[in-house]
């Protein structure tokens, strides 16, 4: 069912010839590198990083149990998203699809891009409808984005409705897992050779606690990492950021141990917010976050705002009437919230 990626590529993709440097060519250890015009003193920031990241990504792969090959990494997973829409989107002719409510990303790449934006509606209880996504859909439809664990609703996807998208939809289907450390569902990395047009993004930003390095992951066949490599910056990684994430790959005990930690401050907060009268629900959540919904949603980001705690407001999106979103934060921060909505 899977279209040929040939086809879904933009024509001008497809011919791209991309930037290529002396040093690609060159396997082994060379002593004498005069050959991209560097300065040769202020060792080591003098050189240019490894555009594909190989260290970083071998590493990557095993703890991912991935190929270095299905890995593209990114300013971020923004990065994959804007590309994804550029390398197999025609400005005002091909469009993409999402679900709604989610990520805001997708569309603002979109838009900037002068690509159609569909936004198809999740149940009223935040479950995927893969039927009514598919039914808007047609043939101009070149990516699908879903979100899961979705953001701003905290819930997985239900994977067998995941799955009729897979399986129904020809063009690229991207999964957005950043919270899926933070998740009981498994990942869709396990089904990566399964389904060739299927593109899963995660982050080092949240359960990693490295958001200010800016590196995120897309995991995808051999032919799509060989297009978004093609079409990134070549040195869109720099090489602190791959030397300090490779070092952080190491501690990966400690990274379970705090979304262990997190997960019970979740708990917690959920516990904690259910004791406060105006609150009128807690979302359950597979995420680092709870979506909330209070009666006057403005009115008490202002006040909160006010007292130097910041969250975020989600009353204005889609079936999210009335609702913040609150990050878990360390055990004190979330104490000084629940004080503080216990004054208001
Ligand atoms: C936070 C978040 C990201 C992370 O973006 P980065 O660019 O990797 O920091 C991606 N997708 C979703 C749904 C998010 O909530």
């Amino acid at each position: 069912m899977a279209i040929k990626l040939s086809q879904l590529v933009r024509d001008n993709i497809v011919k791209l010839k991309p930037y290529s440097c002396a040093r690609n060519e060159f396997k082994g250890e060379a002593s004498v590198f005069l050959d991209a015009n560097e300065n040769p003193m202020n060792v080591p920031y003098n050189r240019y990083p490894d555009p594909l990241q190989e260290e970083l990504k071998r590493k990557i792969a095993k703890i991912k149990n991935v190929r270095p090959s299905q890995i593209m990494l990114g300013v971020g997973s923004d990065e994959p998203i804007d590309l994804i829409i550029r390398i197999f989107c025609e400005p005002k002719e091909n469009n993409v699809a999402a679900i709604d409510p989610t990520y805001n990303m997708y569309k603002v790449c979109a838009d900037i891009n002068n690509v159609e934006y569909r936004p198809v509606l999740l149940n009223n209880d935040f479950s995927l409808n893969a039927e009514r996504l598919l039914t808007a859909v047609d043939e101009q439809t070149r990516v699908i984005f879903l979100c899961s664990p979705n953001n701003p609703t905290g819930n997985v996807l239900n994977h067998d409705e995941i799955r009729k998208i897979l399986n129904g939809f020809g063009g690229i289907t991207v999964i957005d897992e950043a919270y899926v450390d933070f998740s009981s569902r498994s990942s869709w990395l396990t089904e990566l050779d399964n389904f060739p047009n299927m593109v899963v993004l995660q982050t080092f930003s949240k359960a990693w606690g490295l958001a200010s390095v800016r590196c995120g992951m897309a995991f995808a066949s051999e032919e799509i990492t060989g297009y978004l490599n093609n079409v990134k910056y070549p040195y869109n990684i720099n090489m602190l950021t791959q030397n300090f994430v490779c070092e952080q790959l190491d501690y990966e005990d400690r990274k379970n141990n705090w979304v262990g930690m997190l997960l019970e401050q979740r708990d917690r907060l959920a516990e904690k917010l259910r004791t406060i009268p105006f609150v009128e629900k807690i979302y359950p959540s597979d995420a680092n976050f709870l979506l909330v919904k209070v009666p006057d949603p403005e009115g008490i980001y202002n006040k909160l705002m006010n007292d130097g705690i910041i969250v975020r407001k989600r009353n204005n999106l889609s079936l999210c009437i009335g609702c913040l979103r609150i990050t878990v934060g360390t055990e004190d921060e979330n104490n000084i919230l629940i004080n503080e909505l216990k004054q208001l």
